[in-house]
């Protein structure tokens, strides 16, 4: 989609699935499933859609999605499935990874990063959008390089300890600008560093909202992941931004939904729905 001088294309690096329980918290069974069905694992599925961002500046990607490292039984446990992987969705925009000059983190959980790296012919593990640079928030950068026992699986050092070596990682310490038109804000929440990304041009605004909003089923407040480390801190912040994308008719990008990458949040008789945007 176009957004004033900016071209907004929602990628996809495939596929995975999650515990519903887990995606949805406090929600029980019944109502989540309504909107989310469970396979025989009790598990939902869920797109990983990375947003490339171009315009008259620097050709930008947030997130990167899982990537190509994951282990055999992680692969089963998570339903990977890549058949479709971020390589050609970047064709599919006439791209390759070497095009891409900054790479955007959300946070640095596995299902975000996972794409940040690769293995070379060697076998070392190198960044893999190499003419990039890669911008991570400090804090998050701090916590997923001292993980504790509840978040430990979610950050794996071989997603992002190599930008580091290779000297091409920018850390930043605040909300700010990107680049132009595009500038971060953090919610906290699902980790204390999580952040999102606005996106302003034309006198119009797009959002990823990363995990604060993850899929279309999660407009509602209280529908919060239990995975969330600060879960009280993702309502506060979810609460009023909602109503705010409502009021201004914020685009929205939803980075895990299985089959809507994109829309309004609209509310009719006190009931809130995504208006998906036309692809
Ligand atoms: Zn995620």
């Amino acid at each position: 989609m176009t957004l004033g001088d900016l071209e907004l294309t929602p990628l996809l690096d495939g596929f995975f699935r999650l515990d519903g329980g887990a995606m949805f918290g406090v929600v029980p069974k019944p109502l989540w499933a309504k909107r989310a069905p469970a396979d025989e694992r009790n598990r939902i599925h869920l797109g990983m859609r990375p947003l490339l961002v171009r315009g008259s500046t620097k050709r930008l990607i947030i997130d990167a999605g899982i990537g190509d490292k994951m282990d055999p039984k992680s692969v089963d446990i998570y339903g990977i499935d890549r058949a479709r992987t971020l390589d050609h969705a970047l064709a599919d925009a006439g791209l390759t990874a070497a095009d891409i000059e900054v790479v955007l983190a959300s946070h640095l959980h596995f299902d975000h990063a996972g794409g940040f790296t690769e293995k070379s012919a060697t076998g070392s593990l190198v960044p893999r959008f190499r003419n990039a640079r890669y911008i991570v928030r400090t804090a998050e950068w701090h916590d997923a390089t001292h993980p504790h026992e509840r978040n430990r699986a979610s950050y794996l050092a071989e997603n992002f300890v190599p930008l580091k070596d290779a000297g091409v990682l920018d850390l930043m310490p605040d909300d700010g600008p990107i680049i132009p038109g595009v500038r971060v804000i953090r919610t906290g929440g699902h980790a204390m560093h999580h952040q999102i990304v606005m996106i302003e041009s034309g006198g119009r605004t797009a959002v990823f909202t990363a995990d604060l909003i993850p899929t279309t089923a999660h407009i509602d407040p209280p529908w919060i992941m239990g995975y969330d480390l600060y879960p009280m801190d993702t309502l506060a912040f979810k609460r009023a931004f909602v109503r705010e994308a409502i009021e201004r008719e914020y685009v929205i990008f939803f980075e895990h939904d299985p089959k809507v990458a994109a829309g309004y949040i609209r509310e009719k008789d006190g009931r809130k729905y995504v208006e998906p945007l036309a692809a």
